[in-house]
């Protein structure tokens, strides 16, 4: 898939909270959409390699974060929970590197969620100053305060109640959150998510229309590894935003390139072109799944799936 239908096909999806059309809780998709194509979908076999591969990946190249840190080393479920949507509604938005030094004074201040209920709003937004979209503070505090004042302190178990009851929660946050939180075995999509699952089964389609962000949610929920649901969500935003970033597919160092679709393209495309070279015979075929496929056909018209972001090696 080219750099031009890649940032076509995504354009429009936020770094968080991407476009949830259903407005659905987390977790399966019960509406009876379309049945994907094969090609944009895993086996059972392959499903299997890419949680091995990505999380003993995962585990070696992740990065040392405070967030992650307190979520790996918070003994008390509540306490997690809450560092954990912290963390995740910083990262709407806003930078990694940004977010580090905001979230580690902002839990020296506020450890728990009984300590946010109680800081004025005053405080919030002054604590908040300079990271922006100050609204993400100040709709922390009242779900905070909601968690004192009406759910007796516990923070919502599972990523159908967070999202019903925790203002400013989408299904995004949600499942994150449930996830790396509770271990609840649902799957997470936001822009990362998207961009890899896009490459790796070469969907070309535009994924802010419902069908295709539902069967991305399905696909995300397919593949959510059922012993470490939270490292594995975690991990595929990882690949998204250090491997598979937007601009430079680094598909050498990927742990999920013998099941890239978009890297096999690139590979024979470049394997055919040396093949004209030598010999001038400009009949080899190039593998033709997005050509076939009605959901993708409409992008793959006016793009080149040759011309790449991808570094193949
Ligand atoms: S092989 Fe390349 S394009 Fe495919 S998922 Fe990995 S980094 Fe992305």
């Amino acid at each position: 898939m080219g750099r031009s239908a890649i940032k076509r096909v995504c354009k429009k999806v936020s770094k968080k909270e991407p476009a949830s059309p259903s407005k659905k809780p987390a977790g399966k998709n019960k509406d009876p959409s379309p049945d994907p194509a094969p090609h944009h979908t895993f086996t059972s076999e392959e499903t299997e390699t890419l949680r091995k591969e990505l999380l003993t990946w995962y585990d070696r190249c992740k990065r040392d974060l405070p967030w992650r840190r307190l979520a790996a080393a918070e003994m008390d479920a509540n306490r997690r929970a809450y560092s954990v949507w912290v963390s995740e509604v910083m990262l709407q938005q806003t930078q990694v590197s940004t977010v580090i030094d905001y979230y580690t004074k902002w839990m020296k201040t506020w450890p728990t969620v009984e300590d946010l209920a109680a800081a004025s709003l005053e405080e919030v937004n002054e604590k908040w100053s300079g990271l922006g979209y100050y609204s993400r503070g100040r709709r922390l505090q009242e779900g905070a305060q909601k968690v004192v004042r009406d759910l007796g302190g516990q923070m919502p178990r599972t990523a159908e109640a967070l999202q019903k009851l925790l203002p400013g929660v989408g299904r995004y946050t949600a499942g994150a959150v449930a996830s790396i939180s509770y271990g609840q075995v649902t799957g997470v999509v936001d822009g990362n998510v998207i961009r890899v699952l896009c490459r790796l089964r070469r969907i070309g389609a535009d994924c802010t229309s419902p069908p295709v962000a539902d069967a991305l949610w399905n696909l995300a929920n397919d593949l959510v590894d059922p012993d470490r649901p939270g490292d594995f969500n975690q991990a595929m935003m990882e690949l998204g935003a250090t491997v598979c970033t937007p601009k430079r597919a680094l598909c050498g160092e990927c742990p999920l390139q013998s099941l890239c679709r978009a890297y096999k393209k690139v590979e024979l495309e470049s394997a055919s072109s040396i093949r004209n070279l030598v010999d001038r015979r400009a009949d080899a075929p190039i593998g033709s799944d997005i050509e076939d496929c009605g959901e993708c056909r409409a992008v793959s018209r006016s793009a080149s799936d040759g011309a790449t972001g991808l570094t193949p090696s």
